[in-house]
């Protein structure tokens, strides 16, 4: 899939919508997500222009992967969710229910979070 250059993240990361920012550094952007699904959700983004963790994967260079990791590694760190727990999360495609097509991972965490996966219907 081309990456679409007016996704909503890319808006984000232009400046044009405002974001709840969380943390920030040459290569990642992270906010909290505009409709929580738990105390702490915080979306972790690359700022280079990647559609999905495969794309990421295949062709982010070694040091925004790096970044990127470890930007969550200090979130989950400066929001003490270690102790407790936490949930990292990346959809995918339509399969996975990815909304918006700029890669990102979500943080959850500040309460029990469940299974997984809802039972299969
Ligand atoms: P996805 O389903 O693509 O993995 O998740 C996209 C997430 O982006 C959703 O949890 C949704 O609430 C969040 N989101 C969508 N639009 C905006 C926005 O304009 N600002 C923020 N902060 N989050 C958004």
């Amino acid at each position: 899939m081309a990456y679409d250059t007016n996704n909503i993240f890319a808006r984000i990361l232009r400046g044009e919508i405002p974001c709840g920012k969380v943390y920030e550094d040459d290569q990642v952007l992270a906010f909290n997500d505009i409709n929580a699904q738990a105390p702490t959700h915080i979306l972790v983004i690359p700022k280079g222009a990647y559609v999905s963790m495969t794309d990421f994967a295949s062709k982010a260079s070694p040091a925004e992967q790096t970044a990127f990791f470890a930007a969550i590694g200090k979130i989950v760190a400066e929001k003490k969710l270690d102790d407790a727990g936490y949930r990292v999360i990346a959809n995918a495609g339509l399969h996975g229910g990815q909304e918006v097509p700029h890669f990102h991972m979500h943080i959850l965490g500040g309460r029990g979070l469940g299974r997984m996966l809802p039972e299969a219907a």
